[in-house]
């Protein structure tokens, strides 16, 4: 049974004749190619792929179980033409216009109904094969952040803390998932920072948040290095952070709800008075894409099922003093799940 094949009875449970595949992370899980642009049609026995003239030659490498067509430009004209019945389209991802033009092409009696989210459905399950390029991933991210501990900090700015790192990890065999994130000192109350031209100074807390692309796999891990003693309002944070990420670890199993996990994380760090200190949800899915299903938030409707990998990664964020996150990648199993971020999570001290 093939992706594609469980994907076509997903289709049919939801009383569809066919969905349009129009995101490219899913279109690459479906069928292996990884150009930037291509269609699927998929349901019931049709199992159609489309790309244009430029990746003729890569799809005829890549795609397996597909009937392969080259269509033109945008791809809509080609994929509309065998369409009948209810097809599902992606829309979360397609745009007004791109709707508009399929309307227009496609065969009479066709009925378009929004249906994102199904493959999406499947990919939140990892297969073998998927896990261990995460792991490899993950390992990669570990070695980056063993790089950090031995290049140092102190007196480097920390968009040349940044580049490093990716060029390393370019060096190593893995392409950046993110743009590399270094935030010290005040910088590191900001969740998403972006590296600045200033040099890192001793004494303060620094935030690395860093993940790699092996295998099309991506990875996803934040350590907060000190760079000489704290004040005491810093470690304190710390330890606080360190704690929080090492319960909420122990409450990520098969069958708890995104919701719940989020829920035990956030009650420590609000017992511990930083309640509105941390405002971005507990985790979140990593694969093909570095943000996917499952989510661990507030508002998450999902419940964790073994196979999912998520992250863990609470944080708290003190405006103009300082941030702290920590974040493990973690493979969902049955009974104890799989933390494959293995880098230490001892405040280290870099100088
Ligand atoms: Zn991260
Ligand atoms: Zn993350």
């Amino acid at each position: 049974v093939t992706r594609a094949d469980r994907l076509a009875e997903l289709i049919a449970e939801r009383d569809l004749d066919a969905l349009l595949v129009s995101d490219l992370a899913n279109i690459r899980y479906l069928s292996g190619f990884t150009g930037t642009n291509a269609l699927c049609l998929v349901g019931g026995e049709r199992r159609l792929f489309l790309t244009d003239f430029r990746y003729v030659t890569q799809a005829a490498a890549q795609v397996d179980g597909f009937e392969r067509a080259e269509g033109r430009q945008d791809l809509l004209r080609e994929a509309a033409a065998p369409m009948a019945g209810r097809v599902g389209f992606d829309d979360a991802h397609l745009s007004v216009r791109q709707h508009r033009r399929l309307s227009e092409l496609a065969p009479d009696g066709v009925e378009l109904v929004p249906a994102a989210g199904l493959v999406e459905q499947l990919r939140a399950v990892k297969e073998p094969a998927e896990l261990d390029a995460i792991r490899a991933s993950a390992a990669l991210t570990d070695d980056i952040l063993a790089y950090v501990v031995d290049r140092g900090l102190v007196g480097h700015s920390e968009r040349e803390v940044a580049i490093d790192l990716e060029r390393e990890m370019r060096v190593r065999g893995g392409d950046p998932s993110f743009p590399t994130i270094v935030a010290s000192g005040p910088h590191g109350a900001l969740p998403h920072a972006e590296p600045r031209d200033v040099d890192i100074v001793a004494n303060v807390l620094v935030t690395v948040d860093l993940g790699a692309i092996v295998d099309g796999y991506c990875s996803d891990c934040t350590r907060t290095f000190a760079t000489g003693p704290l004040p005491a309002e810093a470690a304190e944070v710390y330890q606080l952070v360190h704690e929080t990420q090492g319960r909420a670890l122990g409450e990520v199993r098969a069958g708890a709800s995104g919701k719940e996990v989020d829920a035990a994380a956030r009650k420590l760090i609000a017992d511990a008075g930083h309640g509105d200190h941390f405002g971005h949800g507990l985790g979140h899915g990593v694969g093909l894409e570095i943000h996917e299903g499952p989510r661990l938030s507030p508002l998450s409707e999902d419940t964790l099922a073994a196979g999912n990998v998520v992250t863990v990664e609470p944080g708290v964020y003190v405006p103009r003093q300082h941030g702290v996150r920590i974040e493990d990648l973690v493979i969902v199993a049955d009974g104890e799940c799989e933390v494959v971020s293995g880098f230490s999570k001892t405040l280290i001290v870099v100088e």
